[in-house]
């Protein structure tokens, strides 16, 4: 069949490239690390903004952040022409759980500990808008381990047990979409989702073979239950079927 969409994916991967390649400059606004931080200090910084937005755009978008934007996505992907072999979501995605919580309350305790927010830094912890650079206070070495780390840890996650493993098993921004997601599914907002014709069918299950978060499609079509919280919207499944069965729509559908 001819696909509606024909480089829809080759563009999604060149954007998470390109926001991977990005990614020294833009560390700290995602950063687990500096959000705190900014709490200790009253300081209201790019991260909790960041994380702010990645909450509200979820009512929307979902998790298309993950699947079209996110620097440790393309990250996950590139590492896919080492290792593509998919995970088995259940024996990861309650990790994260078990590092967000914590790290939430750390957060809301340095900041009642500060007394609350007092002021606005977007740039906290970088020089110039730039996080992988070094100051009097700071030498760029820590900024360099950092980085590195923070790579080199979602790297060999995909690299030893597959296909965007770091994403299931150690994302600390994901929460915030599947929380946006969940209350949106509550109020029965309309927003983009997936949706599956699931007659058009033909069980090839080319779907489920290139998903980048190793869901089986192919049982959510049969289920017509396309609604996922580890579903980051990419639409490789979409541009994939051969039968056209799965769509992608802005509705309040399930
Ligand atoms: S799960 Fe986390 S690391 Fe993976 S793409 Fe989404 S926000 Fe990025
Ligand atoms: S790729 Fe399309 S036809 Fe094949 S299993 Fe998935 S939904 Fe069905
Ligand atoms: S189900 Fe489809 S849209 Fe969702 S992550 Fe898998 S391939 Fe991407």
């Amino acid at each position: 069949m001819t696909h509606i969409h024909p480089h829809r994916q080759e563009i999604r991967r060149g954007i998470l490239i390109v926001m991977f390649l990005l990614f020294p400059v833009s560390m700290n606004y995602f950063s687990p690390y500096v959000i705190i931080d900014g709490a200790s200090q009253g300081v209201a910084n790019g991260s909790l903004f960041v994380f702010g937005l990645l909450f509200l755009t979820s009512l929307l978008l979902g998790r298309a952040w993950c699947g079209w934007a996110c620097p440790a996505g393309g990250l996950g992907e590139i590492a896919c022409v080492a290792n593509n072999q998919p995970v088995n979501g259940r024996k990861l995605d309650w990790i994260k759980w078990l590092i967000w919580v914590p790290w939430i309350g750390i957060i809301l305790w340095a900041l009642i500990s500060a007394g609350g927010y007092r002021q606005v830094n977007l740039t906290l912890d970088t020089v110039g808008g730039i996080s992988l650079a070094g100051d009097a206070d700071r030498p760029v070495i820590f900024a360099y381990i950092i980085y590195y780390l923070v790579v080199g840890l979602f790297l060999t996650l995909s690299l030893t047990l597959g296909r965007r493993a770091g994403c299931h098993a150690i994302c600390w921004m994901s929460p915030f979409m599947i929380l946006g997601r969940k209350l949106r599914n509550i109020k029965v907002w309309p927003s983009l989702r997936l949706q599956a014709a699931s007659e058009l069918c033909s069980n090839c299950k080319t779907c489920t073979s290139h998903c980048p978060m190793s869901l089986d499609v192919n049982a959510m079509v049969q289920k017509g239950v396309m609604e996922n919280d580890e579903c980051i919207l990419c639409a490789t499944c979409v541009d994939g079927c051969p039968k056209g069965a799965i769509k992608l729509r802005f509705n309040a559908g399930r």
